[in-house]
């Protein structure tokens, strides 16, 4: 038997709510990080995570890549709707671009920046991710 939440026992805490409940708060972090978290973004990231939800109820072994996979479903939307996102924050010359995540399919996801070859943070970490160089 799963175990229950006791403030909410119609809702069982699975590993699957558990990890959906992760990938969205790391995500979110990260959106408040580059301050985009508007609530019509946030709504994107309930979206994402509804769909991710009927992902791994398909494929359970996929569990451990939901975060990864709900940071790129917002990625994605964020493109289309508002422009790129996360603006790479390491290099600070050249042309603005996005980081990527990676692995695109797989536990631990990070984001990267190709141009530098970089990991810059982990997903829900890029609020503490150095800055391009300060020092002048
Ligand atoms: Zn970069």
């Amino acid at each position: 038997m799963d175990p229950v939440d006791p403030a909410n026992p119609a809702h069982p805490v699975t590993p699957l709510e558990q990890a959906l409940h992760a990938a969205r708060a790391l995500v979110l972090a990260d959106l408040v990080a580059g301050e985009v978290a508007q609530a019509d973004v946030v709504s994107l990231v309930e979206d994402s995570v509804a769909e991710r939800r009927w992902w791994v109820e398909q494929w359970p072994d996929g569990v451990a890549y939901v975060a990864g996979l709900v940071a790129q479903d917002v990625q994605d939307a964020l493109l289309e709707r508002y422009g790129r996102w996360p603006l790479c924050p390491v290099c600070g010359s050249g042309d603005p671009h996005a980081l990527d995540v990676e692995p695109e399919l797989g536990p631990d996801p990070h984001w990267v920046c190709h141009k530098a070859g970089v990991k810059v943070a982990a997903v829900g970490s890029l609020g503490s991710a150095a800055g391009p160089a300060a020092s002048s």
